[in-house]
């Protein structure tokens, strides 16, 4: 594994400016593709599995963090707030009582839950410039974030689905965890709600982890303020560990919010909230990708997916065609004509794209391409349109093996 940061400078997928701040990280071209793509799969799987998706505001009154304890718990993390019209408005260190909130805005019934609601939303921490770097330690991040309103009976079953949507991502992704962490507090008080809130949430989340058969470690002083999480941990090019999903259930946040609603007696009962992220915030999941895949993403997830070479000038009107077709099919593609070097060199300088597709005056007249692959396969030529089409089959699939004209 590789420096993400030495990557992501080298492959031209992100930056910084000390005029923009530390922490502070703007996307260019070929990291913003990365993440929009992993974006869209993420609330595609979120959209199957029942999600609904939300938009809230990055900002929010002191008010809203007194209720919800991060302004006593978690106030070190949090910007200072900002003087506006007689009131006090801060950035937001999470999304949690803004969905909250939007779960109280009208009377709930049983016959919604689990409601399940999702936002890849902004959220701010008020990191010390000597910890920043790159995308893994930022002041603003971008949260692929939900939250689950679900009666005490639910939990369960929407914690093990949590699982399962990780597992299917990490499959996706090519990413392996190192761990799973049962995230317990610890002595230094730093907790809120009852100890039998606590020991009911801990015994939950003990029990998805035995039921599905995982291994795990419990790590005490590793719990949100409030209430216990599964964490699951992967490892970054210089083997520090970081969470990039969590799975946490919260008996506080309803009471502090007094959420409620009408079960099927008639009467008011007290939703329970999951938090969950199932591939972290966007900076922490591409650091971690960048540096899983050397900056050679699976097909789905490359910058540029195919590349168009034709061999010689009087063959760029055939690669344009090729890239014209591609683009039209969802693909991410580009044209290195002779003017950027031999075929050779060309090959060499898009080692990173996923599919090369050589035009050679036979191919041309015959409607082809030659396909070779990243990794030194060649196929034999190909029409150009069924290529293209099976390619871009391959990539709505989410997978991280390359597509094979034989497979
Ligand atoms: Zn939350």
């Amino acid at each position: 594994m590789r420096d993400h940061r030495k990557l992501g400078r080298e492959l031209e997928l992100f930056g910084t400016d000390p005029l923009i701040g530390a922490g502070l990280p703007y996307w260019l071209p070929a990291g913003a593709a990365v993440r929009h793509a992993l974006e869209e799969y993420v609330r595609d799987l979120e959209r199957r599995a029942g999600y609904q998706h939300i938009y809230s505001p990055v900002l929010g009154k002191r008010e809203l963090y007194e209720i919800s304890g991060h302004w006593s718990q978690y106030r070190d993390g949090m910007y200072p707030p900002v003087e506006l019209g007689g009131e006090q408005v801060v950035l937001r260190p999470s999304l949690c009582p803004h969905h909250a909130l939007i779960y109280r805005s009208r009377g709930r019934s049983y016959r919604e839950l689990p409601l399940r609601l999702a936002e890849l939303g902004g959220q701010y921490r008020a990191e010390l410039s000597g910890v920043l770097g790159g995308l893994t330690r930022v002041r603003a991040m971008q949260l692929n974030d939900a939250h689950i309103f679900c009666t005490p009976d639910q939990v369960a079953g929407e914690a093990r689905a949590c699982l399962q949507m990780i597992s299917q991502a990490y499959a996706a992704l090519g990413v392996e965890p190192v761990r799973y962490r049962l995230s317990l507090p610890g002595a230094d008080g730093k907790y809120v709600g009852s100890p039998r809130i606590w020991e009911h949430a801990t015994a939950v989340l003990t029990e998805i982890l035995a039921d599905a058969g995982l291994a795990y470690e419990a790590d005490d002083g590793e719990a949100a303020f409030y209430g216990p999480k599964i964490d699951v941990q992967v490892a970054d090019s210089s083997e520090r560990e970081a969470t990039l999903s969590t799975i946490q259930v919260d008996f506080y946040q309803p009471d502090q919010f007094d959420l409620h609603y009408t079960g099927a007696d008639g009467a008011r009962h007290r939703p329970v909230m999951v938090h969950r992220s199932i591939i972290g915030s966007m900076e922490r999941a591409v650091a971690h990708l960048i540096e899983r895949h050397g900056g050679a993403f699976p097909d789905w997830l490359a910058p540029e997916q195919l590349v168009v070479l034709p061999i010689a000038d009087a063959l760029l009107p055939a690669a344009a065609s090729v890239a014209r077709q591609a683009a039209e099919l969802g693909l991410r593609a580009r044209i290195a004509g002779p003017e950027l070097g031999t075929l050779g060199s060309r090959i060499r300088s898009s080692r990173l794209v996923p599919y090369q597709a050589v035009i050679g005056d036979t191919e041309a007249a015959a409607g082809q391409i030659a396909i070779r692959l990243r990794d030194g396969r060649r196929l034999p030529p190909l029409p150009a349109a069924a290529a293209l089409t099976s390619i871009a089959a391959h990539v709505a699939a989410h997978r991280t093996e390359l597509w094979h004209a034989a497979a």
